[in-house]
């Protein structure tokens, strides 16, 4: 028989004691009769990678639940989140974090950003080189920004059973991370989190340093 959601939650869970790592349940796809499942069990942080399912989930269920954007967002879709989104995982440009700004200031609030870092080797996957990373941290335009704050850096790793190869890329992550952590420091950049891992790779991200793991189908079961 399958596990319960709340045996899976135990289980990730007691793996994250005593580490950095933070869970975020990754609920996308899943109906929100099993988010209310996970929010009685009193855990109340939770990943979606699309802004529509994401709203409609935020304006069914109560309203002291973390929510993360961890998919690739779309300028003209800034809005919709921008009310409540607790952190957004997934910059990839300086004209998006302009938005994020503009949108959090009209809602009187701050919000979290990552810089999503393109780790893999698969170039199917999203995300910023170094350059980029560079470009953006050194922008002066950035230190306008009063409404976002940039809290660290996200990756995913390429899909991949080769256990050495997926450590490799986020021992790159993390020392990306410690470079800037150490050499940029301002209003508006405190680097803190390294969201990395899923449900296949999170105990190898959290001995690399995760301080955010996102998981979904070990909790939910396969979509
Ligand atoms: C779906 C998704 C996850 C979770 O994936 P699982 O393999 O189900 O744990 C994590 N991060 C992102 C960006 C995702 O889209």
């Amino acid at each position: 028989m399958q596990n319960s959601i709340k045996e899976n939650l135990d289980e990730i869970l007691s793996k994250l004691e005593n580490t950095e790592a933070k869970l975020i349940a990754v609920t996308k796809t899943h109906p929100v009769e099993k988010l209310q499942t996970l929010y009685d069990l009193d855990f109340k942080v939770f990943g979606e990678n699309r802004v529509q399912e994401l709203t409609e989930k935020h304006e069914k269920l109560p309203k002291d639940i973390q929510w993360h954007l961890i998919g690739t967002l779309q300028k003209n879709k800034v809005k919709y989140v921008a009310p409540f989104v607790a952190m957004i995982h997934s910059v990839e440009s300086f004209s998006l974090l302009k938005e994020i700004n503009k949108r959090a200031k009209q809602n009187e609030r701050v919000i979290e950003c990552l810089l999503q870092m393109h780790i893999a080797e698969e170039d199917t996957k999203f995300g910023l080189n170094e350059t980029e990373l560079y470009e953006i941290l050194e922008s002066e335009e950035l230190k306008n920004f009063e409404n976002i704050k940039l809290v660290g850096l996200m990756g995913m790793a390429t899909f991949t059973d080769n256990k050495n190869q997926v450590r490799a890329e986020f021992k790159n992550l993390k020392t990306l991370f410690d470079k800037v952590k150490t050499n940029f420091k301002t209003e508006n950049i405190d680097f803190r989190e390294i969201s990395m891992g899923m449900s296949g790779d999170y105990p190898i991200a959290i001995e690399e340093g995760a301080t955010l793991v996102r998981v979904g189908s070990a909790i939910f079961g396969k979509r």
